[in-house]
């Protein structure tokens, strides 16, 4: 099957947040998947007929072809080690319903049974385990989900500019119903300023990412780092709690990137349940170059200013 012709998943979610604001209006949060799905698919020969919650192992979520007549089931796992994915994932089915399906009609049901598999079955993201155009599909799908819950001017808009901190963290997570690592990641991903997240667990990182202005000037996280002694990631809750919540300044020389270290402000979260932590590092703007142009009249007026103390050759004077 050709996806040519098919909505990008940002494009496929920006449509239906346009949809629900001309509807909702601002009482739109946290968005209703489940109803959406139902509302979207309803007019299609092939709609969404069931969503339910079940407790299975091996998977995350399904998208399933009904095999009496045409319709789609979305399957997503309620167990308690999946707590907080479960929106994000019913978003990702409904995601694969969109973007992904072959349409069904009653003439895959002509034997009164659907013939060939259509399903799609999804397993929490290990890279290395799917093939390239798996992997693609799987990407798509959650890039659809992040952006159908938490569309970035919105969520622009709630964190106006400010440092992120756990009051505003909470703040986005409750608007959107989403965990706290899907909101941290969005976050990296559309940030303008310099800043990364660190998840970690027994001193090492998990995985990590920086923001585009991080990682252009050299920043970025390899999975199996250690994380370094100083860090409020490594010295636990007492350390962050202390700070009410805030992040925290940290000298210079306790976070490392290729290109040296400097002060940040860190931010960690830890989660017991998990035994993980999550760090967001946020660093001191870098001087552009036109900022650096910038101050040029300055130093000039400087110059203007102290030529009293200055020798004719504009040098300044010895006494
Ligand atoms: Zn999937």
């Amino acid at each position: 099957m050709s996806d040519s012709g098919r909505k990008t998943p940002k494009r496929a979610a920006s449509d239906l947040t346009v949809l629900l604001r001309t509807v909702l209006g601002e009482d739109r949060f946290p968005v209703d998947v489940e109803a959406l799905a139902r509302e979207v698919s309803r007019n299609n020969e092939d709609p969404i007929a069931t969503i339910k919650g079940v407790d299975i192992d091996g998977f995350e979520g399904m998208l399933r072809a009904r095999r009496k007549k045409p319709g789609w089931q979305i399957l997503y796992n309620t167990q308690p080690r999946y707590r907080g994915r479960e929106r994000f994932t019913l978003a990702h089915e409904f995601g694969h319903y969109l973007l992904h399906r072959r349409p069904l009609t009653a003439d895959d049901y002509g034997d009164g049974e659907l013939s060939d598999g259509a399903d799609f079955e999804c397993l929490p993201l290990r890279a290395n385990e799917w093939v390239d155009a798996e992997m693609e599909r799987e990407e798509a799908a959650d890039t659809f989900a992040s952006y159908l819950l938490m569309p970035i001017d919105d969520y622009r808009d709630q964190v106006n500019g400010e440092e992120m901190t756990r009051a505003l963290l909470d703040h986005v997570t409750d608007r959107y119903s989403v965990s706290l690592l899907a909101a941290v990641r969005k976050w990296i991903e559309f940030t303008d300023t310099r800043a990364a997240m660190v998840v970690a667990r027994d001193g090492f990182a998990l995985w990590g990412r920086a923001s585009t202005a991080a990682y252009k000037t050299g920043i970025f996280v390899r999975s199996g780092m250690p994380i370094p002694d100083g860090s409020i990631a490594a010295l636990g809750t007492t350390a962050q709690y202390a700070e009410d919540d805030q992040a925290i300044a940290l000298p210079a020389d306790v976070w490392t990137f290729s290109r040296g270290s400097e002060p940040i402000r860190e931010l960690t979260i830890f989660s017991e349940r998990l035994g993980m932590s999550v760090s967001l590092l946020q660093f001191e703007k870098a001087p552009s170059v036109s900022e650096i142009e910038e101050e040029e009249p300055w130093d000039t007026y400087d110059q203007f200013t102290s030529s009293s103390d200055r020798d004719a050759s504009g040098r300044p004077s010895s006494r």
